[in-house]
């Protein structure tokens, strides 16, 4: 029964209740909704909206297979054949081909508006059989042991809602929002860094077929990204320490645009470039939740983790965590003897997935590290299990292990070996990180306690 036709003063019963309808919310859906569920899903927004992370990993079209959504991705998006490093230290750039990855089998991605992209994914929930209810904002879930659970929302003019669910599924995003209830999540201290960017025409393309490949360009301060999208406009953002953005004095479009003058290579490519709208910061985004799950009720996508964006790993992790979590939720409301080996894969693969990463992007910005990757040529396949690892091939499928031990032997070697130097930028970074960031608040998350 559509919304507006109920008595909204009586829950409305459901067998699962999502909180937030972006890639993992959406994902999890369409997949409880297609094994005959009743879902509902709650999304604060209204979709078409605004939203970073829009670099997918090769290891991600499986799963949007699996969906039935990789055609009309393919429609929006631009091919994205590997990702050009670009060193100001070294004066060059290079390129790497997910081709060469030790399993070759998935050899491009897409990068996506994600405004469109969300769209998709929000909609194909939908005609899977989902009930959708945008502009609705999860307030607090009663649990309520032998029972169902009450999730108590409001509309966008505060109206109040209520739904009764058997599981409770957060797909919240960086907003996390049961961690704000229960507690349990931890900032990294490591890596706390933050991040400006925006929409940019103008923004001069790789020729050929690297053309729709991502850039990655390390500076002083951090590191850029530059993405391409299909219809010639371009995403750019940089990544930066909180010591560097705390010295930010104007408005966030100039600083965004006085952080480019400082990195030739960008300032390069944006010479004729222009900002499309408002320039956007996301702050203090390196987090963690203990655990992923209870009951009736799991955490997924960046509802639980989220680590530094250099890998283009976000939605990857997203659509992983929201399809190994639809066994588990299906097999908690079976009452099946699967559930447990579901439970175990679901941890298993995601606590790997972000730990995997997380080794590369704390070491992204160390001299050792820039010089490893600009680098040519590979021993031992290293170069090729690295660039499984940038594929999205994180949780363990492919023999990487060895190749990715012998590659962090490697870089402690050339730690060691220039050892002054890395030293000297690691406590650069460790100084940096240490605060928290209160110079720009994060355009996407809730601003509360
Ligand atoms: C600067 C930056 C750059 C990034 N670059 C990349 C990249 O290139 N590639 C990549 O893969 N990832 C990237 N990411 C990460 C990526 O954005 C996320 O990992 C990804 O969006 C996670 O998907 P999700 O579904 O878990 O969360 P989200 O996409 O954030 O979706 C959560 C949804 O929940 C809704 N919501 C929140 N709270 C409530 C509530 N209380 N009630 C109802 N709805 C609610 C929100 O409106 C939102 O639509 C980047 C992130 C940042 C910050």
């Amino acid at each position: 029964m559509p919304l507006s036709q109920r008595d909204t003063t009586l829950p409305t019963p459901c067998d699962v209740l999502v909180v937030g309808g972006g890639p993992a919310g959406s994902t999890i859906s369409a997949l409880l909704a297609e094994k005959g569920w009743n879902v509902h899903v709650l999304e604060k927004d209204r979709h078409p909206r605004f939203h970073i992370g829009e670099s997918l990993l090769p290891h991600s079209l499986p799963m949007l297979q699996r969906l039935g959504v990789l055609g009309d991705v393919e429609k929006i998006g631009i091919t994205k054949y590997g990702a050009e490093v670009v060193s100001p230290y070294h004066g060059r750039s290079r390129t790497l081909y997910f081709s060469k990855a030790l399993d070759g089998s998935q050899p491009f991605a897409y990068q996506v508006k994600r405004a469109e992209f969300d769209k998709i994914l929000f909609n194909n929930a939908v005609s899977k059989g989902a009930h959708l209810h945008e502009e609705v904002k999860a307030k607090k879930v009663e649990f309520r042991p032998g029972s169902t659970h009450l999730v108590q929302a409001e509309d966008r003019v505060g109206q109040p809602l209520a739904w009764e669910a058997k599981f409770v599924v957060d797909a919240s995003g960086r907003d996390t929002f049961l961690s704000g209830q229960l507690g349990g999540k931890h900032r990294n201290p490591h890596h706390n860094c933050a991040a400006i960017f925006g929409h940019f025409e103008g923004v001069k393309r790789l020729p050929g077929m690297d053309e729709g490949n991502i850039s990655i360009v390390w500076f002083d301060h951090g590191w850029w990204w530059i993405i391409p999208f299909k219809d010639g406009t371009t995403s750019v953002g940089a990544v930066c320490w909180p010591s560097y953005i705390s010295r930010r004095k104007g408005s966030l479009e100039q600083f965004l645009q006085d952080t480019i003058a400082l990195c030739p290579p960008v300032a390069e490519r944006m010479a004729q470039a222009s900002l499309i709208g408002q320039a956007y910061a996301a702050a203090n985004y390196s987090y963690r939740r203990e655990t992923m799950r209870g009951d009736c009720y799991l955490m997924i996508g960046d509802a639980f983790a989220f680590i530094d964006p250099v890998f283009s790993s976000g939605v990857h992790l997203a659509l992983n965590s929201a399809t190994l979590g639809a066994d588990v939720v299906d097999a908690s409301l079976r009452g099946a003897p699967e559930y447990e080996a579901c439970v175990k894969e679901f941890e298993r693969s995601v606590r790997l997935g972000v730990k995997t990463y997380s080794w590369f992007i704390y070491h992204f910005t160390q001299p050792a590290f820039r010089a490893l990757f600009m680098s040519t040529g590979s021993i031992f396949k290293m170069e090729e299990a690295v660039l499984s690892i940038l594929a999205g091939d994180a949780f363990g499928r492919s023999p990487t292990r060895v190749p990715i031990l012998l590659f962090k032997i490697a870089y402690y070697l050339v730690y060691l070996f220039n050892f002054r130097e890395n030293w000297t930028a690691y406590r650069r970074r460790i100084t940096g990180v240490t605060h928290t960031v209160t110079d720009v608040t994060d355009y996407a998350v809730n601003q509360r306690s």
